[in-house]
Order: structure tokens, then C-alpha cells, then sequence
């Protein structure tokens, strides 16, 4: 057998074209990605025993000879399928259930082994449908007597199936699974041996081997993860800026001094760091990263008025239409005394339009279509998580060594902890606002069941007469999905209706992406200033909006977000120095349900809620990145912070010193090649 680890899947006895389509949904092609579909968890039938000795819910393995079989057909037409199985001490029944070919695939006096929960059959004991494999020779067990691993499957392909391909493939390949770390890194790390954690993850002597292979083959992922992440960095400041700008701290002190608040010490911090990048020759790359409405605006705003005062142009892209426009209104007013031009992209503009401006603003489609780069120097990408790393390679122009590329910021409220944005957006400088601007209040947040709806509207009523404040509501969430569907938008509506009688004396606004352009403009506008009471909308406010006289947010069916859409959602307000409310109504009383709602009652940080949505939903997917384009990982999480800093030191040991890692590097070389 002449199989190695890149040979495709369908080399393997059993693998033909139909099982490669099937792998292919597990994202298996090739027999390394075979060894690297790692198990989600183990059945234990370690505990081998003689047959006599077995015990009524023990859950164990015994090894014998068919000593009798046959077909049951049961009254209500079901086939069973009994068999008598015998050692030196004894014997014991074994049942299963309509797999009638059982009965040639074992017959009398085959050995086989049988593992499972010892039970009860017809007043005697036996084992009901347990794992079972033919012994002959001195073949080792696969599917019993061992920690048994249940991988991921898919239709078609069970783990039974996926236990007999790794258990051909990796005697055939073991030796190719060469060390490539020094011996220092593995020995000080306690990490395993490669190849030693490829066969503790499928063959595990014990339960605490199998997560030492577990954690040997993250550290793996994300080492490799961290070392691309560097290269991407190293070959981006290689690039050029396309325009030297000159830091003029007066201006940009002026700008602040302007400014109706005090930055926090957060602000300031960032902005320092960003003036810095501008003033070196290669392109800014840098992330800033802060909660919602922590102030990542006018971090953003004194960024280009630098760009301003060396004479260029800023492009800032939003997510979406009604965020570019939020953001082209508090620009024209902080820059107001400055003189500034600033212009919006709408689907409508021409050209020459944007030629004039110093800063253009507009959703990142548009922006690419209507705009040249040509007087660009600066780049702002709001909400980064929705756009990623090919979208900042677009801003590349020329080639070889005459790159050129505008600086980039890129901004994002996805409350991921430091060490794992580090990582994750590795290829970025990161600036973090980690407090909220002085004077906020802390968000009051109640769960509102529906004997008190009625009482929550009279309140609302009031708060609108007395103080003069608007109020956000959110209509539930009715499907997962990316775009706003009709459906969504007919519950929006119906909502609007409904509210409109309930508030006859306020003026109501309905906003959902389906509404054309202008409307939607009209709609927020009139929020904006005051005109309207009371916005309904679809979930589409989430990101960005920030409405300061808005104080009070209305969730229907509250118990439909996850708590990181929530935190986005109460985000809305909270955005001045007013008292703010969060109303979630919510019907559901599920345990899960109450956890997650009542956490939202106790925090406003998002750092904190983040961590209580780990505890909630354990580790795997970490808060708020679901369908953001935050990068996955395959047997790494990115809960593992202790692991993820020991990749990171690695790594950068390793481009330090390439000489002792130069294994690693030819390792990486040879994984290249293949891929491509
Ligand atoms: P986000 O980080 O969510 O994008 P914004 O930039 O929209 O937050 O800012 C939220 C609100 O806080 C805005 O109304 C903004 O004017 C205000 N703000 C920003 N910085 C400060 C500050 N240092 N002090 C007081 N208010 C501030
Ligand atoms: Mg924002």
C-alpha cells in the first residue's frame, strides 16, 4: 500500500467516488485531513472483562465466540437479531435491532468482541445493540475494548466508518508524521510528539492522552495561524504609502479642543497610536477596537483630518446605507468649523461629485463603484467584522516592489479579548477603547413578560411626555438570515400598525431594509431630529446607529437574539449622559433562555457578557462572530487564551529565529506547495 498523507481520500480501500463527496461536506479530501478530523468526544468501553463478571449497567467490553445466532421476527413486525456469545466463564445475550445481515456476518464460532451497557433482554442480561468487531489474529480493537472516538459526522459517514479508514491509513503514513518543532519548544511546552498526538487522538490510551493530542494538534492550527498572520503583516509593510502625510498636531489638537466632550484616555491613547503609523512609509494597518459606543467615531474623525491637512482624501465605508449616512452627518457637524467637504455616496452620485469632497462617505459596494482612489490617502472600514482581509488586498495598487497602498483603519465592536483579537487579526496593528466616555449611565434592563405589557406602554407614554426622549423597538427576529427577508419585513409593519394605535398621540416611523433609499433616509432623518417618538424596525439598526435622545429600547421576542445581537441591540442606547432603558419582551421562559436574558439584566460591558455567553453555551463559538467573517478554526477554539498566547510567543520566536525552526518553515513549505 502506497498511500502518504497528501494522497486524495479515494486511495484508501472502501473510499470510492460517492464516500469522497461525502468527505467533502466534512471538508476531508485528503488522507492528512482524514487524521486531522479530530473526535468530539470518546466512548470509554477501556474496561475489558471477563464474561461472568459482568454487571447490570456496567459499561465494559467482552471478547468470545458466537456460540449462537439467529433472526427474531417479533409480533409487530420487527426483526431482532439474538446471539449467544461465550468465553471461558460464561455467556451473555446480545441484541440487535433489523440488521438481519448480522446473521451471515457472524456465524457460530466467529470471535468477536462486544462493548456497551450491560441490560437486560427477555429476564436475561445482555448487551442491546452494542459496538461490536470480528477479532481474528492478533488485529487490534477499533471500535471496542479502548476509548472508542465519536467524530463529526455526516450523512452517510458514521464514526464506525471513519474509525475503520483511520485505522488503515495511519500505520500506512505514521512515519511521514515528522517532528517539526525544535525539542525545546516540545519539551518545555509539554506538548506531544506530532505524530504521537495524531495517534492519541484516535487511539487514545486514556482519556487525559486523548486531550494532550487534542492540544498538540491546536497548537498546530493556530501556530500556523499566527506565522500566515505575520507573513501577511511582514508583506503588507513592505508595501508603500501611496501618500507621505505630515502629522500636524495643532491642527489635530484644535480638532479636539472643538469637540463637545473630553476624549477618554482610551481616545487619546488611540489616536496617538494611529498619528504614529501615519508617520511611517509604509501603510497603516491598524484595527480599532471598542464596545458599542465606546467612541470610535471621532478617533476616526481626527485620523483624517490629518489626511486633510497634507492635502488628500479619506474614503470611510460603512456596513450599510443608513450607517454611511449616520456618519456623513457627524462628520459635516464635527468638522463643520474646519471647512472640511465632505460628500455621500449614494447610488445615485456622480464622479466629479466625490472628486471635490475630503471625505467621502458610503457604503463599501458603492464606494468602489462611483469613487477613484486616485487622491486617497486614507482609508476608514467601520464595523470591520463584515468585510475582510480580500477586501483591504483591493486597496493594494501596482506590483512587485512598487505597492502602493493608502493607509487603512479599520474599526470593530466585536468584544473579543485582547490576546485573541492578537491572533485572529494578527495582521493588524490593534487599538482598544476600553471604557465607555465619563459620564454614562449604567443601561437599566428589564424583562418584560405580557401581563405587563400594558403597564410598559402607559410607562413609555410618559417618559415620551415627560422628557421629551424616543424610543427604539426592535421587532422579533424571524429568521437567521443575512439578508432581510419579506417575511420579516411583513411582522415589521404589522408591529407599526399595531404601536400606532397603541401610541395614537406620538409619531411612529417604520424602518426596514426593503424601504427604498430615500424613505429610509426620510425615516431616520425625522428620528434624528426629534420628529419621530417612536422607531419600529427590523433588527437592521443594530450596528452603529447612534441616536443619543433615544433612550429607551424596545426588544420584541427577545428570547430570538443571542446575547451578543442583544448587547449590539441595547447598544442603540446608552449614547449620552440620559438615563437609559432596555425593555426585552419575552414570552419564553426556558431555563437557557432565562440565563441568557437575565445576564443581559446584570451587565452592560460587552467583555462581560462575552464571558457569560462562554460559560452559557460552552466553548466553541465565541461571542458575537457567528456569520461575521471572523476566522475559523478547525481543532483550536479560540476560548483556549492560555493556548492561543503560547502560539503567538512561538511564532514569534520562530520568524526571530529561523535558523533552530528551520524544520517548521520547510514543513510550511512542503503544506504550500501541496495546497497549490
Ligand atoms: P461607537 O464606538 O459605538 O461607534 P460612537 O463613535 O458612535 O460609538 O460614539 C457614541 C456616542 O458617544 C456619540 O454620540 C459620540 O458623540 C459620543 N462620544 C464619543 N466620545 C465621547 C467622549 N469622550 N465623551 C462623551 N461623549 C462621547
Ligand atoms: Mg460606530
Amino acid at each position: 500500500m502506497s498511500v502518504n498523507l497528501n494522497s486524495p481520500i479515494t486511495e484508501l480501500p472502501l473510499v470510492g467516488p460517492q464516500y469522497a463527496k461525502k468527505l467533502k461536506r466534512l471538508e476531508i479530501t485528503t488522507i492528512n485531513d482524514l487524521l486531522h478530523h479530530v473526535p468530539r468526544r470518546y466512548l470509554d468501553f477501556s474496561k475489558t472483562v471477563n464474561i461472568a463478571d459482568t454487571k447490570i449497567d456496567d459499561i465494559v467490553t467482552v471478547s468470545g465466540k458466537i456460540s449462537a445466532i439467529k433472526n427474531q421476527y417479533t409480533k409487530y413486525g420487527k426483526k431482532l437479531q439474538i446471539a449467544e456469545v461465550t468465553d471461558n466463564s460464561g455467556t451473555i445475550l446480545a441484541v440487535w435491532f433489523n440488521q438481519t445481515y448480522l446473521v451471515q456476518t457472524f456465524p457460530v464460532g466467529t470471535k468477536v468482541s462486544l462493548a456497551g451497557k450491560v441490560g437486560w433482554y427477555a429476564r436475561k442480561k445482555a448487551f442491546v445493540s452494542p459496538e461490536y468487531e470480528i477479532m481474528s489474529g492478533t488485529k487490534k480493537s477499533v471500535h471496542t475494548g479502548r476509548l472508542i472516538p465519536l467524530y463529526p459526522e455526516t450523512a452517510g459517514v458514521s464514526s464506525k466508518w471513519l474509525r475503520g479508514r483511520v485505522a488503515f491509513a495511519f500505520p500506512n503514513i505514521e512515519k511521514e508524521l515528522k517532528e517539526y518543532l525544535p525539542n525545546t519548544v516540545i519539551s518545555d511546552n509539554k506538548l506531544l510528539k506530532y505524530n504521537s498526538a495524531i495517534s492519541s487522538v484516535h487511539f487514545p490510551a486514556d482519556a487525559s492522552n486523548a486531550e494532550f493530542g487534542k492540544r498538540r494538534l491546536s497548537f498546530n492550527e493556530l501556530l500556523f495561524f499566527q506565522l500566515r498572520s505575520i507573513q501577511r503583516k511582514q508583506g503588507w509593510q513592505k508595501n508603500k504609502v501611496l501618500y507621505m502625510l505630515e502629522v500636524d498636531q495643532t491642527i489635530v489638537d484644535k480638532f479636539i479642543k472643538s469637540l463637545p466632550f473630553e476624549l477618554t484616555d482610551s481616545q487619546e491613547r488611540s489616536i496617538k497610536e494611529i498619528l504614529a503609523d501615519l508617520e511611517n512609509d509604509y501603510p497603516m494597518n491598524r484595527l480599532l477596537e471598542g464596545d458599542v459606543g465606546s467612541g470610535k467615531t471621532v478617533v476616526a474623525a481626527a485620523t483624517a483630518m490629518v489626511a486633510f491637512s497634507s492635502g488628500y482624501q479619506t474614503a470611510i465605508m460603512a456596513p450599510t446605507q443608513i450607517l454611511a449616512d449616520q456618519h456623513y452627518t457627524t462628520l459635516r457637524d464635527v468638522f463643520k468649523k474646519f471647512k472640511l467637504r465632505i460628500s455621500l455616496i449614494t447610488s445615485s452620485k456622480k464622479r466629479a461629485d466625490v472628486g471635490k469632497a475630503d471625505i467621502f462617505v458610503g457604503t463599501h459596494a458603492l464606494i468602489h463603484k462611483v469613487s477613484t482612489f486616485d487622491q486617497v490617502a486614507l482609508v476608514i472600514i467601520d464595523e470591520q467584522h463584515r468585510f475582510g482581509v480580500e477586501q483591504r488586498a483591493h486597496l493594494v495598487k501596482g506590483t512587485g516592489k512598487n505597492k502602493k497602498s493608502p493607509h487603512v483603519l479599520t474599526m470593530t465592536a466585536t468584544p473579543i479579548p485582547r490576546t485573541v483579537a492578537l491572533t485572529a487579526y494578527g495582521d493588524l496593528d490593534l487599538s482598544t477603547l476600553d471604557e465607555l466616555p465619563r459620564g454614562r449611565k449604567k443601561i437599566t434592563t428589564w424583562i418584560v413578560p405580557n401581563k405587563k405589557r400594558e403597564g410598559a406602554y402607559n410607562w413609555i407614554t410618559k417618559q415620551i411626555v415627560n422628557k421629551n426622549i424616543q424610543v427604539f423597538v426592535i421587532c422579533p427576529l424571524i429568521e437567521e438570515s443575512q439578508k432581510e427577508t419579506m417575511k420579516q419585513v411583513k411582522a415589521a409593519s404589522a408591529e407599526y400598525e399595531k404601536l400606532t394605535k397603541i401610541f395614537p398621540e406620538h409619531k411612529l416611523g417604520l424602518l426596514h431594509s426593503r424601504l427604498k433609499a430615500k424613505e429610509k433616509d426620510k425615516v431616520m432623518e425625522s428620528f434624528r431630529k426629534g420628529e419621530t417618538n417612536i422607531l419600529v424596525s427590523t433588527p437592521v439598526v443594530e450596528v452603529g446607529v447612534d441616536i443619543p435622545n433615544a433612550t429607551i429600547m424596545i426588544i420584541e421576542a427577545a428570547d430570538r437574539f443571542g446575547l451578543a445581537q442583544l448587547h449590539q441591540l441595547r447598544g442603540r442606547v446608552g449614547r449620552s449622559d440620559k438615563k437609559s432603558y432596555c425593555l426585552l419582551f419575552s414570552e419564553v421562559r426556558g431555563q437557557k433562555i432565562m440565563s441568557r436574558l437575565n445576564a443581559m439584566t446584570k451587565t452592560n460591558s460587552g467583555f462581560e457578557l462575552a464571558e457569560l455567553d462562554l460559560r452559557l453555551r460552552g466553548p466553541g463559538e465565541i461571542f458575537g462572530v457567528k456569520q461575521s467573517g471572523f476566522p475559523g478554526l478547525k481543532i483550536a477554539s479560540w476560548q483556549d487564551i492560555i493556548l492561543i498566547k503560547l502560539a503567538r510567543k512561538v511564532a514569534q520566536d520562530a520568524v526571530e529565529n529561523e535558523k533552530i525552526y528551520s524544520k517548521l518553515f520547510d514543513y510550511i513549505k512542503s503544506e504550500q506547495t501541496v495546497a497549490n
